[in-house]
């Protein structure tokens, strides 16, 4: 039997699209969705316009007045605004192929992520992405490859720099991580084990990113007394490593410093006039989440499980850690943890919510000083409970926020409902970005805190073709009601998803329409594409990884 020529091979075609009832007509449309009336915000802080914007083939293909025009596909905007799709670039949503839809993210109107953040990321990012693309995901996907676990793969939690050998294996497996499609290297600089390592092997790390065209993003060794020395460390070696840097999660975390916010964004701000591309991120609560250790000397940290419970329970190195532990509180204006409420304690989950004051209390029946110190030794000598931390100055996330180099990041990982009592952030971080500081203290004007959210995560980060509303560029939007923009997630009530965005479109797919999550899993693995600007080539739809890393 000779197969069918190109003309009987269209009947063929024809007719059986017809015997699946799928309309011929509706793939003549001019568009694949249009959006419909809303106010259009590009990204770039420019004032927003009505118009439409048609979606083809996964992306913006006209903005303008498209009423009349054929779409397969409608969303009606009228009344609302329409923004390109927010980027989070500090995230911890590792492994998402478990969790693919990311909801969290997604119904705060996030359309991309950086994970591996804070130095910790996934040891093989081959087969992250491998797993990512096998299940799907519902936005698009990036991550850095983080210095901690690197270095614990090379020289475990071991207090001491690395030999040669040793940095040369370090290096490697930093390098490994970028032909793999990582966006740069990150640093977590007050956990161990990166905090043992000295600037040379930080600066040797970041070079091998910053030759492959990756960024450096740190969470820097100090983010209270000596934030400025923390500063200066982190510019020192973007410059040295002559890569791009971000400076995650910046803020103030100690009262004796609160006020000094806007020294370091001059630090920042010099930084960049004498040519280094850095930028900073920052989430919108005047309270972090990290870990129950943080809070500890490093030494007590080495060696693992055993060893901490062995030094914790040693009456005479105990009274040495408590001595330490209250220097560190002291030297940053604190004279207990009462500020410290644990998020999520494997071994005692009855606690969560709890501040350390309050676990002191049901659990000495007292809650001194004293007995909040020994909670925190009993607690860390079982297991290592996440923790809330209020330790920052309203004042100080206002200026950090009007700064216009600082973008807006949850710093969150993918959450369950009701699971642990996390950070709020991980909720309602853009949502509280615009209803809190920009609809109710109008700290920044709507068009700065989308830019903030869009066209400046996207420039750094070297996401070509994303980050605006603009023809060419890849189809990730949200369309939100400014009005209705809400982030009900609290600190004791964390698991509330943010309001107000009731559409949100990645590479062209709804993810939410009306409010409703879709399920659709049209998100894509991103690359840097260095100096990737604004102008220039716009790659169809991102960088997307060949099916295996060449
Ligand atoms: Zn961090």
């Amino acid at each position: 039997m000779s197969s069918p020529n190109a003309p009987q091979r269209l009947v063929l075609v024809l007719l059986s699209l017809a015997a699946l009832g799928i309309s011929v007509a509706a793939s003549r449309a001019t568009f694949d969705l249009l959006i419909l009336g809303g106010t259009v915000l590009d990204g770039t802080g420019k004032a927003g316009v009505r118009a439409e914007v048609g979606i083809k083939d996964g992306l913006v293909a006209r903005v303008g007045n498209l009423r009349g025009e054929s779409a397969t596909d409608t969303v009606d905007a009228s009344g609302r605004i329409v923004a390109p799709g927010f980027i989070d670039v500090h995230t911890h949503a590792d492994d998402p192929a478990e969790t693919p839809l990311l909801e969290n993210f997604i119904r705060m109107g996030v359309t991309a992520v950086v994970a591996g953040n804070c130095g910790s990321s996934s040891e093989s990012i081959a087969s992250e992405f491998e797993a990512i693309r096998r299940n799907g995901i519902a936005l698009n996907f990036a991550t850095l490859v983080g210095h901690n676990t690197v270095r614990a793969a090379v020289l475990g939690t071991a207090q001491r720099a690395p030999d040669a050998v040793e940095l040369s294996r370090m290096k490697s497996l930093v390098a490994k991580g970028m032909e793999e499609g990582a966006v740069g290297f990150s640093t977590g600089l007050q956990y161990v084990p990166g905090s043992y390592a000295a600037r040379d092997e930080i600066v040797e790390l970041a070079k091998v990113a910053g030759k492959a065209g990756g960024l450096y993003a740190s969470h820097m060794r100090n983010e209270g007394t000596r934030v400025a020395e923390a500063v200066e460390e982190t510019i020192a070696v973007g410059e040295a490593a002559r890569c791009p840097v971000q400076i995650s999660h910046l803020k103030i975390d100690s009262p004796n410093r609160w006020g000094t916010s806007g020294a370091l964004l001059d630090l920042v701000a010099a930084a960049r006039r004498r040519g280094v591309d850095v930028r900073a991120d920052q989430y919108a609560y005047t309270a972090g989440a990290s870990s129950l250790s943080i809070r500890f000397p490093d030494w007590v940290l080495e060696g693992g499980r055993a060893k901490i419970a062995e030094r914790l329970n040693d009456p005479r190195t105990w009274e040495r850690i408590k001595g330490e532990v209250k220097g560190l509180l002291a030297e940053r204006g604190f004279t207990d943890l009462s500020w410290a409420v644990i998020a999520s304690y494997r071994d005692d989950p009855s606690l969560n919510g709890l501040s350390i004051k309050q676990a002191a209390a049901r659990l000495l029946g007292r809650d001194d000083a004293e007995a909040q110190l020994e909670t925190a030794r009993q607690m860390l000598g079982k297991s290592n409970p996440q923790m809330v931390y209020h330790f920052m100055s309203e004042d100080d996330v206002k200026r950090i926020m009007k700064d216009p180099d600082v973008m807006v990041a949850s710093d969150s990982g993918v959450l369950t409902p009701g699971q642990g009592a996390p950070h709020p952030r991980g909720y309602g971080n853009n949502a509280r970005v615009l209803a809190r500081y920009v609809r109710e203290s109008r700290t920044i004007p709507l068009e700065e805190a989308v830019r903030k959210m869009t066209s400046l995560p996207a420039r750094h980060f070297g996401f070509k073709g994303r980050g605006e509303v603009r023809a060419g560029f890849a189809a990730d939007l949200v369309v939100f009601d400014l009005a209705k923009v809400a982030d009900p997630a609290t600190f004791e009530q964390p698991h509330r998803y943010a309001a107000g965005f009731g559409d949100v479109i990645v590479n062209g797919v709804p993810v939410i329409r009306k409010g409703a999550v879709t399920g659709a899993r049209p998100g894509q693995i991103l690359r840097r594409t260095p100096n990737g600007g604004p102008a220039g080539t716009v790659l169809p739809a991102g960088t997307v990884l060949p099916a295996r890393p060449r």
